[in-house]
């Protein structure tokens, strides 16, 4: 079982864009190695160890809702029969990305008709706070607004309730979970690692795919070799400690 990370698809560089190609071979590779792309509920009843469905399960996810998610991932995972979870900044969406760490030059946003129309098409939605804040910066009345008025956009919109969140920059602290845990299920995290029955649902890790471009190292993960995995692990946590991630 894993939980995979994207933001663009793109060949707009740096460590938050795959180039669509590559993403193509990576969701090809799933294809042939017989994984099977869940949906957000299937993912939380096996987290919560409610089903016995085999560990061949993968959760697609996608932050920032950029418009090649439309354009590029969309046709590629329909290709496969995969769905995919998106996480939105709601009051940015149909703008450029003007959050700290973000592509020069920026990268648009899908808009909410776009969302909409994914939505009914089966693609799946997250929160990912109002306007990308960095919540752990935040006062309880701003953090709630990021967190709640999230919540309370997507269902607006989309007509169904969010059940997923992933908070930007991977920032959370004590107080910022808690306030998820109160308008979300399930919420996801930049620490890289594969996922475990009966963890803390609000801090589920995922494989950021930017680490997994060579088909070799992807496939050895799917295949259960972990030791690339554990290399890429010990690398971070040498540079966490000397840059804090910029996404
Ligand atoms: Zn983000």
């Amino acid at each position: 079982m894993l939980v995979v990370t994207y933001h663009s698809i793109s060949d707009a560089g740096g460590p938050t864009s795959i180039p669509p190609d590559v993403f193509a071979m990576q969701m090809q590779t799933l294809a042939d190695l017989g994984r099977r792309s869940l949906r957000l509920r299937e993912f939380i009843d096996w987290h919560d160890g409610k089903n016995n469905s085999p560990d061949d399960g993968v959760l697609i996810t996608f932050d920032d809702a950029f418009e090649d998610f439309a354009k590029v991932a969309a046709p590629i995972l329909q290709q496969h029969g995969f769905s995919a979870l998106v996480f939105v900044p709601t009051q940015r969406l149909g703008h450029p990305e003007g959050w700290i760490g973000a592509n020069n030059p920026p990268r648009p946003l899908m808009d909410w008709e776009t969302v909409r129309s994914l939505s009914n098409e089966g693609i799946e939605f997250g929160g990912h706070s109002r306007t990308h804040a960095n919540l752990i910066k935040l006062s309880p009345a701003e953090r709630e607004e990021e967190i709640a008025g999230c919540a309370e956009d997507v269902s607006e919109q989309l007509g169904k309730p969010i059940e997923g969140f992933a908070a930007p920059y991977g920032c959370v602290s004590t107080e910022v979970v808690e306030a998820i845990g109160r308008h979300y299920r399930a919420a996801f995290g930049t620490r890289l690692a594969l996922p475990a029955r009966g963890q803390d649902r609000f801090d589920i890790p995922r494989i950021d795919m930017h680490y997994f471009r060579d088909r070799g190292h992807w496939a050895g993960l799917l295949q259960g070799r972990l030791n690339y995995l554990r290399l890429r692990q010990c690398l971070r946590a040498v540079r966490s400690r000397v840059v804090r991630t910029p996404y």
